[in-house]
């Protein structure tokens, strides 16, 4: 079944889709009338829709059947990370999403190399969507306003607080499942600064490892969003 990411909430049977979701659908994908699809619409539910009528700018859709169906775990998780570059990137994102994680916060640290631009945020925010599309989640991962590490370490946060770091403690001392909200940094290709490392376990973070070998940026997220996952 397709499914659609619909940017307003669905409050009514009858939708109009125009954007470019409606354009890849009707000249991309050239969606008839008749055909049903899945709607989502970020509020956990989706929406069973026919296609009524499909322009070359807009879709209408009669819904036909609303379901809650929240394919994401109940723990919160939010990885605050010093951005890989290019590519990796866009695997970091569209792999976070897949696997449940809430909210990717770019992260700036002394090594950062990745300075997250306007653009790259809406890029990122569009791998979002097509990855949701793809994997079934109906929330979508938010992409948080990117935070320089010093600024994150003095706002009060709540919940389980982890810096991934080669040598810390291994991460199942700490990642449980009674933990109900988890904030895990990871760090820069040059790594975290000693300094910084210091000042994370002085504001109540819990140095993690993850592996004996050293992982890329991408990977150390991915492997505690996995688990998260599976607690
Ligand atoms: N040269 C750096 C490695 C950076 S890898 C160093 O030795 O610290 C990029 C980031 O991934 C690290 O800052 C850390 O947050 C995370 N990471 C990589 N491998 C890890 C491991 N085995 N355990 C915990 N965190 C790891």
């Amino acid at each position: 079944m397709r499914r659609v990411f619909c940017e307003q909430k669905i409050t009514t049977d009858q939708i109009t889709l125009a954007g470019s979701e409606a354009h890849h659908l009707t000249n991309v994908l050239h969606v008839q009338a008749g055909e049903e699809v899945t709607l989502f619409d970020n509020t956990g539910w989706e929406f069973l829709a026919q296609v009524v009528k499909a322009t070359k700018r807009e879709v209408h859709f009669a819904v036909q059947e609303r379901s809650e169906i929240d394919r994401v775990a109940p723990r919160s998780l939010t990885l605050a990370v010093a951005l890989p570059k290019g590519d990796r990137q866009r695997v970091l994102v569209e792999k976070a999403t897949e696997l449940g994680v809430t909210t990717l916060r770019p992260m700036l640290t002394e090594r950062s190399v990745v300075k997250p631009r306007d653009n790259s945020l809406e890029k990122m925010r569009r791998y979002v969507v097509e990855a949701s599309k793809q994997c079934g989640r109906n929330r979508l991962m938010e992409i948080a306003k990117p935070i320089a590490l010093a600024e994150l370490l003095e706002r009060p946060t709540k919940g389980t607080k982890l810096i991934s770091h080669p040598n810390g403690a291994p991460l199942r001392d700490f990642l449980t499942p009674d933990c109900t909200e988890i904030l895990a940094l990871v760090g820069p290709e040059g790594g975290f600064a000693d300094t910084e490392v210091t000042q994370a376990v002085a504001a109540g973070f819990s140095q993690v490892s993850l592996a004996t070998t050293i992982l890329r940026i991408e990977t150390a997220a991915l492997t505690i969003a996995a688990t998260n996952l599976n607690l």
